[in-house]
């Protein structure tokens, strides 16, 4: 479903060059969820902004669900890019907007008719367990809460794929596990892929089904979680 092939990137900042991705491989299989650990600085926040193209690698292939992302045209890429969404550590959700109106933005963005629009967004404050916080701002909410809103409006738009950026990087022990737990019923119950990016290890060991190890930019291990972490 995911599929990175010979990923290097590398920036140009003040004279220097740094190389973020060295020859980066990976592949996800269609319904599995998929770690990437390392260390900050690591390289995994590179990797997981190529996967959408947020970043632009230097060198390399993209595909998603069959597509070499870097071949489409804009119209296209864009197309693609809504068959993948993401979720951050700081949630990003519009503080000026309801949980209501968070939810429903993408599907405005993407011309969904009003009517149909309040029945999807009601199906995903269900999902999340959220209903009664429909018409709450952001800073009414817990950051757990808060996530549970940046995860119904990134399954606005049905993604095939989920893309985790430290997602509970902010969040306590308790709540962690609570997301997590979301995270696997969704991939279970939606079929969606995921890949995550963290630097805990509970978190792999909590859903991952496979796990890569990063550093300095680059794959040093990968496996299934019982592979890497047996003895360790
Ligand atoms: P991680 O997410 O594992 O902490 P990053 O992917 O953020 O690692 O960073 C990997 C390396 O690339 C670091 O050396 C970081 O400073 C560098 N880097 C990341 N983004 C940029 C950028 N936009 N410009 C210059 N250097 C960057
Ligand atoms: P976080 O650790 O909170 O996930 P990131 O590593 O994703 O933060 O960095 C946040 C933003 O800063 C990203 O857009 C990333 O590309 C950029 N960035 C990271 N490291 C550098 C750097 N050394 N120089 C310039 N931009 C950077």
């Amino acid at each position: 479903m995911i599929e990175l092939k010979n990923i290097t990137k590398k920036f140009y900042k003040t004279g220097r060059e740094i190389t973020a991705l060295q020859d980066v491989s990976l592949r996800v299989p269609p319904g599995k969820i998929f770690g990437v650990i390392g260390t900050s600085g690591a390289g995994k926040s590179t990797l997981i902004r190529t996967i959408n193209l947020l970043e632009k690698p230097t060198s390399g292939e993209v595909i998603v669900d069959g597509k070499s992302l870097l071949k489409l045209s804009n119209s296209q890429l864009a197309q693609e890019r809504r068959q993948i969404g993401m979720i951050f550590q700081h949630f990003n959700l519009l503080s000026s907007r309801t949980v209501f109106e968070n939810i429903a933005f993408p599907l405005e963005l993407a011309g969904t008719p009003k009517i149909l629009i309040k029945e999807r967004v009601k199906e995903l404050l269900e999902l999340v367990g959220l209903t009664d916080k429909i018409n709450d701002y952001p800073s009414n909410l817990s950051g757990g809460q808060k996530q549970r809103v940046a995860i119904a409006r990134t399954l606005a738009n049905n993604p095939k794929v989920l893309l985790c950026d430290e997602a509970t990087s902010a969040l306590d022990p308790a709540t962690t596990r609570s997301i997590l737990n979301l995270l696997k019923d969704i991939n279970k119950r939606l079929n969606i892929t995921i890949l995550l990016i963290t630097h805990q290890m509970e978190v792999i060991k909590a859903i991952c089904d496979e796990v890569a190890v990063i550093s300095h930019g680059e794959l040093v291990e990968q496996g299934t979680v019982s592979d890497i972490f047996t003895n360790a």
